[in-house]
Order: structure tokens, then C-alpha cells, then sequence
């Protein structure tokens, strides 16, 4: 076996064993906590709450391990089973022009790919989520949804798609600067337009203006700066019972949104706590620090790329066997996860740290008490576990666990 498969065999094997390991250190971590709610929060979680949300916890992190297996065949039936190189030669067979065929290959890949995952998504919303309470999703609004999204996918994709090879094939040795800025606009302006002009493709949104809250809230807003039109809730409902709250865009389209299923079960002082963290995120910058830093890292992407490219080991050695633009940018989008799954502790630190920092914020402005009564609810109706293994924890969660957390919020008000 030529070197660069036997590494790439190897990446893929390691990188599922570790995978299945950290699901098999939480189910046990989680089950052996299963019958003692921790003391931090005895008063305020039942026993059956807690075992409730371990089942459901073990649940997912089981069926997260098929789907890592299932993933890790796929990325090999890909590559080293010649998946993507006989999807080549059938657009290749229609002698289309250079652009046309890669632009071909590369929907239809996404479209094959987009099938593969159904029936994971399939089971996650029917049978896991159903059989927990969660799940409100009916067959019906699945279907709508997926159709929108593939529309829309396609809509937005397509001239994208393009427009980069084009610019792959005509721009010589530099190609990857140009595209890099075509994607560093392209990124930008979905995340401008993202929170008014897509997500209300698929949810509504109201302005939040129960007259209690609004003027609870309208100083805060103040302090932080925020004009107070940015503030919806979202009917998540509609789909499942689990709720949640969240800071997105920028500009005049930045938003903080509750879910529905949020607010029915908050005081008017713990959804100001709430509102305060979020805000935490708009005064850290959080959304724009992100965007840099993804601008970042996907320049140093394409210049890798663009050196892939030039390889004849690349193609050859991951069973392409014509080298071509769109052949790279498939395999680089194929394999490079496999190797950068590694660095996902470093995200989910710096995320971790960001919700510390917002943490903070809401805590000058609300106190801590309102904001641990909000995330213990929050946790409580989530079926969120509150004993999470550390160090899947540490690798994997965007958020810190729920008892550290808190302490830290006690920690800091004494
Ligand atoms: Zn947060």
C-alpha cells in the first residue's frame, strides 16, 4: 500500500478508536453517577429528573458511536474504495466542458452524501427524541424542511461552486488567494444575512415584547449598547421540546434569540439574567472573534490545498485516478476533517472560556442567582446531564459543564 493510504488509513482508524472511546467514557461515567443527584443542585433536580436525563444521555452517546462507524466507512468507501473516482468517470463520460463536470461531481457528491446521513438524522428525530419526550417534529414538517434545505443548498451553492472552480482554473499558481477572498465574503455575508433572511425560512420569529420584560430588560439593553429591536423569540416548538437561547450576526441584523419552550418556563428575572449572557457575547465581540479567526484558518486551508493540488500522490494515493480541480477540492473536503478532528479539544476550550467571559458579563449585571436558576431549569427540562465524563467533557463540550459553571458564578459573587 503506497504511504500516503497507509497513513490515511491509519488517521481514520485512530481517529474512530478514540472516538468510541470517549462515547464509552461517558456512558460509564454517566451511568455509574446515575443514582445521586450531585448536592449542588439536590434541591432543585429530582432523582427521577437525573436518572431521566442520564438514560437520554446514554442513549445519544450510543447511537453517536454507530454513527462514527458508519462515517469512518463512508470516508473510506470514498476515497480508497474508489467511490469518488467512479462518480468522476460517469460526468467524465458525458464530455461536458472542465467547469460543468466539476461543478457536476461536486453537487452530486453533496447530494450522495446528504442521502447517506438521512437515515442517521431519520433515527435521531424519530425513535431517539420521540422515545425521551422530545421530539415534536411530524413527518410532514420533516419533509418540508429537507426539501427547503436542498433548495436552498443548491441555490446558494451552485453559482458558489462556479464561481470557484472557475477562478481554480483560470487564475494560475495564485488561484487561492482569489478564492480565498470569494470565500471569506461569501462566509461574511451568510452570517449577515443568515438571521433575517434564512432562519426565518424555517422558524417565525416575534419581537419580544411582553410589557413586564420590556422594561425589565430596557436598561440592561442600554448599558450594553444594544438596540432593543434585536430581541425575538423563535417558535422552536414546532420541532422539539428542548430550549435554548442564542446570539447571532451582526450589524443591524445581530439578534438574541429565545426559544419558545425557553421562555414558558422562565421568571422575568431569570430571562434578564439570560438576556445579560447573551449580551455577554455581543460585548466580548464573540461572533466577530469567530469569523476572524475562521477567515484565518481557511486562508492557511486553501494554501495547503493549493499545494495538495500539484501532488500526484494526493489523487493517486486516496484512489482518484485523473487529477483535477474539483477531484482536490473533494478529497481536501473528504479527509482533512480526519486529521483536524484532533484539534477539537482546542475549539471547545476557547468556547468554553467565551461562555466563562459571558458568564461574567451577565453576573455584573443581573447578580448570579437569577442566572444559576435559569441554567439549572435550563438543564433540568434539556434532560442535560449534570455528571458528564471530564474528559469527554474537556474534548468535546462548547459549553462548561453545568456544576462548574455554577461554581465558578458562586465563586465569583462571594
Ligand atoms: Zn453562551
Amino acid at each position: 500500500m503506497p504511504m500516503f493510504s497507509l497513513l490515511f488509513v491509519l488517521v481514520v482508524m485512530l481517529g474512530l478508536g478514540l472516538r468510541l472511546w470517549l462515547r464509552w467514557r461517558q456512558v460509564s461515567y454517566v451511568r455509574n453517577h446515575r443514582d445521586a443527584v450531585p448536592a449542588v443542585f439536590a434541591e432543585k433536580i429530582s432523582l427521577s429528573a437525573h436518572r431521566r436525563a442520564a438514560d437520554y444521555t446514554i442513549d445519544r452517546t450510543r447511537f453517536g458511536g454507530f454513527e462514527n462507524m458508519g462515517e469512518a466507512v463512508i470516508v473510506l468507501a470514498w476515497t480508497l474504495g474508489g467511490g469518488l473516482d467512479a462518480l468522476n468517470r460517469a460526468w467524465l463520460a458525458l464530455g461536458l466542458s472542465p467547469l460543468l463536470t466539476g461543478t457536476g461531481v461536486l453537487i452530486s457528491a453533496a447530494v450522495i452524501m446528504g442521502l447517506l446521513d438521512l437515515p442517521f438524522t431519520l433515527w435521531r428525530t424519530f425513535v431517539i427524541e420521540t422515545r425521551h419526550g422530545f421530539n415534536h417534529t411530524t413527518p410532514g414538517v420533516f419533509a418540508t424542511d429537507l426539501i427547503k434545505q436542498t433548495l436552498l443548498a443548491l441555490f446558494i451553492g451552485t453559482p458558489l461552486v462556479l464561481l470557484i472552480l472557475w477562478l481554480m482554473q483560470r487564475m494560475g499558481g495564485w488561484w487561492w488567494l482569489w478564492v480565498w477572498a470569494v470565500w471569506a465574503a461569501f462566509t461574511l455575508g451568510l452570517a449577515w444575512a443568515y438571521p433575517r433572511f434564512i432562519a426565518p425560512l424555517f422558524n417565525t420569529f416575534t419581537p419580544l415584547d411582553d410589557g413586564e420584560l420590556r422594561t425589565r430588560v430596557g436598561r440592561l439593553l442600554d448599558r450594553a449598547g444594544f438596540r432593543s429591536r434585536g430581541i425575538f423569540v423563535m417558535d422552536g416548538s414546532r420541532r422539539s421540546g428542548h430550549g435554548n437561547a442564542y446570539f447571532t450576526g451582526f450589524g443591524r441584523n445581530k439578534r438574541i434569540v429565545f426559544f419558545d419552550t425557553l421562555l414558558n418556563t422562565l421568571e422575568p428575572d431569570e430571562v434578564e439574567a439570560v438576556l445579560a449572557h447573551e449580551l455577554g457575547h455581543f460585548r466580548h465581540r464573540h461572533v466577530l472573534k469567530a469569523m476572524v479567526l475562521m477567515t484565518t484558518l481557511s486562508l492557511a486551508g486553501f494554501a495547503l490545498l493549493a499545494w495538495l493540488m500539484t501532488q500526484p500522490w494526493f489523487y493517486a494515493d486516496l484512489g482518484v485516478h485523473s487529477p483535477s480541480t474539483w477531484s482536490a477540492l473533494l478529497l481536501f473536503v473528504i479527509a482533512l476533517p480526519q486529521f483536524t478532528y484532533l484539534l477539537t479539544p482546542l475549539f471547545s476550550w476557547r468556547s468554553r472560556r467565551q461562555e466563562f467571559e459571558a458568564d461574567a458579563y451577565a453576573r455584573t449585571q443581573t447578580g448570579a442567582a437569577p442566572l444559576i436558576q435559569a441554567l439549572t431549569k435550563l438543564y433540568r427540562d434539556n434532560s442535560s446531564t449534570l455528571t458528564p465524563d471530564p474528559v469527554h467533557s474537556a474534548f468535546y463540550d462548547s459549553h462548561p459543564p453545568a456544576s462548574i459553571r455554577i461554581q465558578h458564578l458562586n465563586a465569583a459573587s462571594r
